[in-house]
């Protein structure tokens, strides 16, 4: 791509969100060109839980030397009480994010996309006629951006104002090397989630390849000391503390935030797509990056990038997946207000976490998760009381 062509999109950000919207550009006809900073692959901090849910939003299958371990069930902690449960389908996949990142990006390069990699965007500035993206290498000119630049979001600084403390979480973890008997021993193919050790969010062991990927995450302003909450947590699992670890920022509870203005469309972590009580954001990557990338194609038809033009991408946004959210986020404020009964809820009757469970594994909406489990409470906690 010569520097003075004028690209018909650009995206920045080569995570799902940038690469499901490059792939979907490129195929609608798009000259598209997606900058990523880091060389893929890169490294990225996840669980690397990828539900059933978000896989129906790709119209490619997983390459199965990707899938580390595939998902059936659940196993739940709360203060004494654990519970476990296993279901017959395929709640989700096991991925180390390098890989599976860089596979999607294969996908949208096989799609026609012009991938940069180690290549930073630095500045953007809307003019007239089209906008114009610098790089620490380059500058480019495009009609639309897309910005999938992630949490620490260089392009969102040209929508709206920065995520403020309670709009983010923090999670600190690390990779434990295991012999996969052990990681068979300790879960083979469920999560083990530990909920009361962090206020809005929780713990995680997740089975990989050769390693256990274990974590902590919270709302950030109660994670005052991040590194000894994690290390208390590998303590009391048994684990050594002699780990190399790893922060990131994760967006909490975001669903109605600006995300377009003239020639500007944020996309996954950048526009704050994340479900709040679970942190599953790969789904809502996929789903807004596809989004956006549709918008955008009407946007080049009737070559109108303005900020009133790009909005109606908020509301196709909020139809497929925003009230969701927004249920999320109930679910999870009451959850954090009542913890007694609700994670106890949760870590002590199989048919709370069962139904839960529907919501990676089928994608059920929390709507409905809320209006199934509230009427019921006084049972289960009689029946988690009584033990019948
Ligand atoms: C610890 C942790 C665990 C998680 N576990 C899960 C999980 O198990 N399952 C799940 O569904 N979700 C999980 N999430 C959330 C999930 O990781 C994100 O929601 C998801 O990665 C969002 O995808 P994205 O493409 O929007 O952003 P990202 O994956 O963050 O990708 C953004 C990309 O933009 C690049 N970039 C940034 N700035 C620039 C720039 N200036 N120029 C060029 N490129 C740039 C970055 O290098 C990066 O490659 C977890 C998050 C954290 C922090």
């Amino acid at each position: 791509m010569r520097k003075y062509d004028v690209n018909d999109v650009i995206i920045v950000g080569a995570g799902p969100a940038g690469a499901i919207a490059s792939k979907t550009c490129a195929e609608k006809g798009l000259r598209t060109l997606l900058l990523e900073k880091e060389r893929m692959p890169r490294l990225k901090l996840c669980g690397g839980a990828v539900s059933t849910s978000a896989l129906s939003h790709l119209d490619f299958g997983i390459k199965d030397n990707l899938i580390e371990r595939e998902c059936y069930g659940e196993r739940v902690h709360f203060k004494n009480y654990q519970i476990e449960v296993r279901r017959k389908s395929r709640m989700g996949i096991l991925v180390s994010r390098d890989k599976f990142d860089a596979y999607i990006v294969s996908k949208a390069v096989d799609a026609g996309v012009e991938l940069h990699d180690g290549e930073k965007v630095t500045s953007i500035t809307p003019k007239q006629s089209r906008i114009v993206v610098e790089t620490n290498k380059e500058k480019y000119n495009a009609k639309v951006v897309i910005g999938a630049d992630g949490v620490n979001s260089t392009v969102s600084k040209y929508v709206r104002d920065s995520y403020k403390p309670d709009e983010l979480g923090l999670c600190i973890g690390a990779e434990i090397p295991a012999s996969n008997e052990a990681v068979d021993e300790y879960i083979d193919t469920a999560v083990d989630m530990h909920y009361g050790i962090s206020k809005f969010g929780y713990g995680w062991v997740f089975p990989k390849e050769k390693h256990f990927s274990v974590g902590v995450g919270g709302i950030l302003y109660s994670m005052k000391n991040p590194r000894n909450i994690f290390m208390t947590f590998l303590k009391n699992l048994g684990f050594s503390t002699d780990v190399v670890t790893h922060a990131h920022l994760i967006p909490s509870g975001g669903y109605d935030r600006e995300v377009c203005s003239d020639r500007i469309i944020l996309v996954g972590d950048a526009a704050g797509f994340v479900d709040p009580f679970s942190g599953e954001g790969i789904k809502y990557a996929f789903v807004s990056g596809k989004l956006a990338a549709e918008r955008v194609v009407v946007s080049y038809e009737n070559d109108d990038f303005s900020k009133q033009a790009l909005d109606s991408y908020k509301g196709l946004c909020y139809n497929s997946f925003g009230e969701n959210l927004k249920y999320s986020l109930r679910l999870t404020k009451l959850m954090n207000k009542y913890p007694d009964i609700f994670f106890r809820l949760l870590s002590s009757n199989k048919m709370v976490l069962d139904k839960w469970l529907g919501v990676p594994a089928e994608g059920m909406e929390y709507k409905e998760y809320i209006k199934w489990l509230i009427p019921r409470v006084p049972y289960f906690m009689l029946k988690t009381l009584l033990h019948f």
